[in-house]
This record gives structure tokens, C-alpha cells and sequence, in this order.
């Protein structure tokens, strides 16, 4: 029995988030007393990166080498994902929790009549059964809930375990799954991806900027800032709403989730719509010039005074460091 970690890749890259599953996923099978094996699906990735999943805890690593599968492709996706789980063995997949991971466990927990838990934060509870705790209410309260079927489904949440780079490349398999034309009813004819920018669901850093920026000709001071940090950018809904920028920066309830390390709020007033979607980040810092701004209270740095003086100061402070 081994633990398997679906890891999925973009733009020819592991992504952050699956690093975190596989580090978590190597701990969850320390304490099963078996190893993880990591699924990589297409061709996109390089051999080395493959290997280097080892240093983050895969005992091994499987390839399956189908450029049809470069792009997420569900059915498909849960079809090699079956097939691996139990040519395997295993009975606990993991997986990052995506809006991909969240289409395909749900249709794989189906076919692998497995119990279900999506965005986990901490390791299984082995006493006595297997429990999980997981962020409910857009990570405002947790749950914990008892996975009671053999086979076993985790999403991790985003930044909810610390990958550690201290292993070794770990062996390298091709794994040749069945698929027939019908797995890949659905076909991706174009994908329009947004260029030159940070990914806001993946980024480490996040720099934000809410209405009280004054309009979108002084947006100067977030790119910069975001630039010497090397930060993705985001916006309250407000400022979306009103063209200051573009629609994908939205942060929050009703927007993207973010979970970076570090966010910086900048002239958001910290309504609880928007700390829906950033309560998960590591470390909020907040300008904003007023003291009374409900967003100090999420706070884990607070800066009271005008952010067109602050930011510069900022941005230079950040690029000396560099
Ligand atoms: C159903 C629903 C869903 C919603 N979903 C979302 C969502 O997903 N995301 C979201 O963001 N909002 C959402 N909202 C809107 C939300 O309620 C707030 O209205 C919004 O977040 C406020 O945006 P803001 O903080 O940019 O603007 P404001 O509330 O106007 O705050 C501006 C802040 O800037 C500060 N400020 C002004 N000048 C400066 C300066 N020079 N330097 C420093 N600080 C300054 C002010 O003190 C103030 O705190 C939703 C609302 C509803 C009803």
C-alpha cells in the first residue's frame, strides 16, 4: 500500500501547491509506515523536474507520457488517476485542491467508492479511525470529519503545509494507462492565458489595491511595489467593478481565493467580503490611513498613514534589499 499524489503542472513547472502535497503527502505516508508515489500527467515537464519530486519526499516518481494529457482533460485525467490507484495499490490519493483536482475527486471518489476531503489543513488523526480537519465557510471555522471508507481522497488546502526541499531525486517510471477516444470527449481548442503576469491563485507575495488608491492612473505605486517584491497584483471587487483594472485581480468572496505568504492590503477598507478571499494568506500587512479601517483587525502588520507616501518608500526599501 503507498500513498499517490496527483501533481500537476503548469507552464512546464511543478506547481507550488503540489509541492506542498507532496511534501504533505509524504508525511501522511510516514505515518500509514509506506512511502508516496507521485502521478505526473503529459509531457510538458522536463525529466529533471520529474526526478527533483523526490527532494520534496516521493519515493518515486510515475510518468504518464501522453501529450494528450498536457492539457487537463477530466475524464481522461480520472481515468489514469483510477488506473494508477489501483495498479498501486494505494488508498489514499492526494492531491493540491484546484478548480481541476476539485472536477476530477470528485468523479474519481465515485469510481473509487472513496471518502471525500477537500480542503484539508493539517495531517490525518490516526487514534481510533481517520479524521481530517478541514476550512469550511471560506476559512472562517474548521471541521473535522471521519473518512471511514477504505479508499481515501485529500485535497490540501493551499498553504496549509510547507513543502521542505531536503531529499533526493527520486526514480523516474513510466506509467502507461488505458484510455480510449471517449475519455477525451471533451476537447480544449484554445486556451487565452494571460501573459507577463504572476498567477494571483499561485503567488507567494500578492500586493493589493482598494479604492482608496483614487483611480486607476495611480496604480504606479502597487506595480511598482509588486515588481520589487516580486509579487502578483490584486484589487478589491469595487475597483474592478469600476475598470481601475481588470476583472482576474478581483480578490475575494465573490473573486479569486488567494492564500500567498504574504499580502499586502493597500487602501482597502477590509470589508468582510474581501477578507473572505485572503484569510488564508500567511502574513497581512495593511496601509490604510485610517486606524479605525476594520482591515487592522486581520492584520499581522499594520501601517497607519497615505499609502502615496508609504509605497515609495516601500518599493525602494524592497529594492535595495534585492
Ligand atoms: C454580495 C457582495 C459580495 C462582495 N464581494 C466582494 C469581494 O469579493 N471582494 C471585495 O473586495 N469586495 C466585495 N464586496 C464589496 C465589499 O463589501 C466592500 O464594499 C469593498 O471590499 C470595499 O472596497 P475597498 O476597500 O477598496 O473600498 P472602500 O471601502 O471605499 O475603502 C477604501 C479604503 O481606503 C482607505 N484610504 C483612502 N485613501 C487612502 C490613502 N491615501 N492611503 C491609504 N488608505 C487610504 C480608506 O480609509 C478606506 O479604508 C462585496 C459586496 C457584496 C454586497
Amino acid at each position: 500500500m503507498s500513498v499517490l499524489v496527483f501533481v500537476e503542472v503548469a507552464d512546464g513547472e511543478v506547481k507550488g501547491s503540489s509541492l506542498e502535497a507532496v511534501g504533505y503527502g509524504a508525511e501522511v505516508a510516514k505515518q500509514q509506515g509506506t512511502t508516496a508515489t507521485a502521478i505526473v500527467l503529459g509531457t510538458s515537464i522536463a525529466a529533471d523536474k520529474l526526478a527533483a519530486l523526490g527532494k520534496y519526499g516521493a519515493a518515486k516518481v510515475l510518468h504518464v507520457a501522453d501529450e494528450k494529457l498536457n492539457n487537463g482533460v477530466i475524464q481522461a485525467y480520472v481515468q489514469v488517476l483510477a488506473q494508477a490507484f489501483e495498479q498501486t495499490g494505494a488508498k489514499i490519493l492526494i492531491v493540491a485542491k484546484s478548480s481541476l483536482s476539485d472536477a476530477v475527486t470528485a468523479r474519481l471518489s465515485v469510481r473509487l467508492k472513496a471518502s471525500l476531503a477537500s480542503n484539508v489543513t493539517d495531517l490525518p488523526s490516526t487514534n481510533g479511525g481517520f479524521t481530517v480537519k478541514k476550512s469550511v465557510f471560506t476559512g472562517k471555522a474548521f471541521q473535522t470529519i471521519s473518512l471511514a471508507n477504505e479508499n481515501k481522497i485529500i485535497a490540501l488546502k493551499k498553504s496549509a503545509f510547507s513543502p521542505v526541499d531536503s531529499g533526493s531525486p527520486a526514480p523516474v517510471e513510466t506509467f502507461s494507462a488505458s484510455l480510449s477516444d471517449a475519455d477525451f470527449g471533451v476537447k480544449i481548442t484554445k486556451t487565452d492565458k494571460i501573459t507577463g503576469e504572476l498567477l494571483l491563485t499561485e503567488a507567494d507575495l500578492v500586493v493589493s489595491g482598494g479604492r482608496g488608491l483614487k483611480g486607476p492612473e495611480n496604480w504606479g505605486v502597487i506595480l511598482d511595489l509588486a515588481k520589487a517584491l516580486n509579487a502578483a497584483t490584486g484589487c478589491s471587487k469595487p475597483v474592478s467593478d469600476l475598470d481601475w483594472r481588470p476583472h482576474h485581480e478581483h480578490v475575494g468572496q465573490t473573486g479569486v481565493k488567494v492564500a500567498p505568504n504574504l499580502y499586502v492590503a493597500v487602501g482597502i477598507s477590509g470589508a468582510i467580503q474581501h477578507l473572505a478571499g485572503v484569510s488564508s494568506s500567511k502574513c497581512i500587512v495593511v496601509i490604510n490611513k485610517d486606524p479605525e479601517a476594520p482591515f487592522f483587525k486581520a492584520a499581522d502588520y499594520g501601517i497607519v498613514g497615505d499609502a502615496f507616501e508609504i509605497l515609495p518608500k516601500l518599493t525602494a526599501a524592497a529594492q535595495k534589499l534585492k
